[in-house]
């Protein structure tokens, strides 16, 4: 039998260090549990790094930011309390052993004791779904684009995106003002806001529904492409449009192997999501879900709902450890490992 000491348990383990594990890690620390978040990447920020120059718009309380810049802030929040940080670590098995704790096991043979585990794993670890044409992997890192990374590759470019979501429409939207032409091509019908579409239309942007790339053509050398020929799926016109860039928005591959084949009975809603309760909690006692991985009928899959659920999973967690405990925390500013920050803020403020 393998010796655990108690230094090696941890209360709360924080699977993923998108914007549910970072709020969960601030509110694990406000209510002063030993925490720790493993990140598969090697950095924090979920899904928001997919989105670095996207403005985001609909966090409470805070002014429209780029998604770095919102990156930036969970991290920083999310750090508050110094929570043990381990990166570069998939997790690939959650367990619970005969004394009780829960055994979170890495592909690089890691293993993590927790007497709670909140899985805030979010879509997974993702891939972006690929253009299903031939010669397409020829021109990724080129000019075939599954996110944009920096908004001025695209100035005065003439530029198509493929895809009919939010995120396709959101990518359209920002490039309307940079991009010389834009183009949006989706398979179906457009399924974003339909404030999206008046603006795309309202902004030249060039708006093709039923419409799927049938080609990629390259220049002479072979290394970019420079036509797309985009086929009407109802018709089967083909058109050729000259382009400087393409970008693919399909959505992405999701990995479900985490907890499809766990060895614990997690229940599972829509063969991925945990089947949970509007206060975070799963059907594994102890073990709590938060952000874009929990289901229940309210369930908001925005950062404010991953938020929401943070501060519940940590109060459940709370409680399953110390059933005495109050239920909610209390306001943050009564917390006693702010009081000295608390202060500082309200100085700055009254010497500004
Ligand atoms: C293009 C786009 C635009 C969006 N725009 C907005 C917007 O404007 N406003 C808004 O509120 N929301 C927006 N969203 C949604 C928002 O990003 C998500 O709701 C939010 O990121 C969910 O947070 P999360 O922490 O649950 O999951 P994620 O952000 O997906 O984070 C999960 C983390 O877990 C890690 N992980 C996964 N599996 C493992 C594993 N096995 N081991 C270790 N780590 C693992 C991942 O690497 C990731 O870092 C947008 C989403 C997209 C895709």
């Amino acid at each position: 039998m393998i010796h655990i000491s108690e230094a090696d348990v941890y209360d709360v383990t924080i699977v993923g260090g998108g914007p549910a594990g970072l709020f969960s890690a601030f509110y694990s620390g406000l209510r002063e549990l030993k925490t720790k978040i493993i990140e598969y990447h090697p950095f924090l920020g979920g899904k928001v790094n997919v989105y670095p120059e996207k403005i985001v718009w609909d966090i409470g309380a805070m002014p429209p930011l780029p998604g770095q810049q919102v990156v930036e802030n969970m991290v920083q929040q999310g750090l508050t309390f110094d929570p043990e940080v381990v990166l570069n670590e998939e997790v690939v098995s959650i367990d619970k052993n005969e004394a009780g704790f829960f055994v979170v096991k890495a592909s690089s043979g890691n293993v993590h004791y927790s007497k709670t585990v909140i899985v805030a794993v979010g879509g997974g670890i993702l891939n972006p779904k690929r253009l299903p044409i031939a010669n397409a992997s020829d021109f990724e890192n080129k000019n075939l684009h599954y996110t944009i990374k920096n908004l001025k590759d695209f100035k005065n470019k003439r530029v198509l995106i493929s895809g009919g979501g939010n995120s396709a429409t959101d990518w359209a939207k920002e490039l309307s003002g940079i991009a010389k032409e834009v183009y949006i091509a989706c398979r179906s019908d457009f399924s974003c806001h339909e404030s999206q579409i008046t603006y795309l239309q309202n902004h030249s942007v060039v708006c093709f529904t039923q419409t799927e790339i049938a080609e990629l053509v390259a220049n002479a050398s072979g290394d970019r492409i420079e036509k797309v020929a985009l086929k009407n799926r109802e018709s089967g016109v083909k058109q050729y449009i000259p382009i400087d860039e393409v970008i693919v928005n399909h959505g992405y591959e999701r990995d479900k192997s985490l907890l499809e084949d766990s060895p614990l009975d997690i229940q599972i809603f829509d063969h991925y999501f945990i089947a949970g309760s509007s206060s975070s909690e799963s059907s594994i006692s102890g073990l709590f879900a938060a952000g874009d991985i929990l289901h229940h009928d309210g369930k908001l899959h925005l950062i404010a709902g991953a938020f929401q659920d943070a501060a519940n999973a940590v109060n459940q967690a709370k409680l399953y450890l110390e059933p005495e405990a109050t239920k909610t925390a209390m306001v943050s500013s009564h917390n006693e490992k702010l009081y000295g920050r608390n202060e500082k803020i309200v100085a700055d403020l009254l010497r500004e």
